[in-house]
């Protein structure tokens, strides 16, 4: 189990998840990036820049 450093929530990762997946959160449904696998790590997954147009 790891903490959503968001929100705090318990998040339970699959087995087989590997360093670099993308999950998100399923309590305040932030994005989340694997940063390790032993013990899990989890950090907020950089945002994409996004292209508003001008
Ligand atoms: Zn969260």
């Amino acid at each position: 189990m790891v903490e959503c450093p968001v929100c705090g929530v318990a998040l339970e990762l699959k087995e087989g998840t590997e360093k670099g997946e993308l999950l998100q959160c399923s309590d305040c449904g932030i994005e989340l990036e694997v940063t390790a696998v032993d013990p899990f790590t989890i950090k907020e997954a950089p945002q994409e820049e996004e292209d508003w147009g001008e």
